[in-house]
């Protein structure tokens, strides 16, 4: 053997004897928000942020804007995802093959926690004369894109005000971002949507232009809230929007945390674990959160708890 060939040999021998042991590489986890404005996406952003700044060494949490609830509890269906955010009516059609569902429930969906209320919205401007919902006829309405959540609470108001999606209005489905942006551009007459308060998405063309809120609060409105656990009556104070001094009346949905029962039970109990440990944080970094208390997230959910939240629950006695 060649000198060259014993300090090699030597060199590759002395670089294993020393080389630290393997380090496991972070796992990538996937959590999808909804449109870049809303409240979903700084959901999926700030646990994401929770995640990597104090569980960082195991994990590599990446927030994902999406077309919203439809498109993330089908994601996570596919395992596209591992958590997303969507709206608890929803998130029970799934459970339950209901409305989007309908004959193919999804039944590996799991529940991890509830986060913030949402408010059903309908969104105009002064300047359109739209005062109440019968008044949108013959207008450009955004119901929403294919993907979110809104869509079917904005179908659903319709209905209930008779108002024919396919006749009686020129229906968009722009995504939100989108929508806020075409309202102050006169693109469109209104948007519906369904989101934490206070929301960028409505708080930007508020600040542009003059806006309205309409009241959403038809007696069948309340039929359909009272006939379903997922929604309540609720109010947006008056002062939440500018140029919107008078409490909105209309109904709410929560937003929840959702995951798929194949994603392992520690991926799930880590994740459960820091936000309830560093929920100061979290209530602290958007101003949708701040209401946020331990006992009301386990409330609100239709799917069943992923095994990995029910443990830290129950080490914590909040789950028998
Ligand atoms: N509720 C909306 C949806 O399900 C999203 C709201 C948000 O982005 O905060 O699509």
């Amino acid at each position: 053997m060649s000198v060259k060939r014993v300090l090699i040999t030597l060199a590759v021998v002395l670089g294993l004897m020393t080389s630290a042991p393997a380090v496991q590489a972070a796992q990538d986890i996937l959590f999808g928000g909804a449109s870049i404005t809303g409240v979903y996406y700084q959901v999926a952003l700030q646990i994401s942020n929770l995640m990597n700044k104090h569980e960082g060494e195991d994990y590599n949490y990446v927030g994902r804007p999406t077309g919203g609830s439809v498109f993330n509890i089908n994601a996570i269906e596919r395992g596209a995802f591992d958590f997303g955010v969507a709206q608890s009516d929803r998130n029970y059609q799934a459970y339950y093959g209901e409305a989007d569902w309908e004959g193919k429930s999804v039944k590996d969906l799991r529940s991890v926690f509830s986060m913030h209320p949402e408010t059903v919205m309908l969104v105009t401007r002064k300047d359109t004369g739209i005062e109440k919902v019968e008044d949108i006829k013959g207008k450009r309405i955004n119901i929403g894109n294919p993907g979110s959540g809104q869509r079917h609470n904005a179908q659903d108001v319709l209905r209930i005000y008779g108002i024919d999606q396919d006749k009686d209005i020129q229906a968009e489905g722009l995504q939100q971002h989108e929508a806020s942006r075409a309202l102050v551009d006169h693109k469109i007459d209104a948007f519906f949507y369904t989101v934490g308060n206070p929301s960028a998405t409505v708080e930007e063309p508020a600040t542009s232009v003059d806006i309205r809120m309409i009241h959403l609060n038809h007696a069948n409105i309340k039929k359909m809230v009272a006939d379903n656990p997922y929604y309540i009556m609720t109010k947006i104070p008056s002062g939440t929007y500018r140029g919107v001094d008078y409490d909105v009346e209309t109904y709410a949905v929560t937003a929840t945390v959702i995951t798929n029962a194949n994603v392992s039970e520690q991926v799930v109990y880590d994740m459960t674990k820091t936000v309830f440990e560093k929920l100061d944080d979290l209530k602290a970094s958007h101003a949708a959160f701040r209401n946020l208390n331990p006992e009301e997230m386990l409330q609100g959910l239709s799917a069943p708890f992923h095994p990995g939240a029910e443990k830290y629950y129950k080490e914590k006695g909040w789950l028998k």
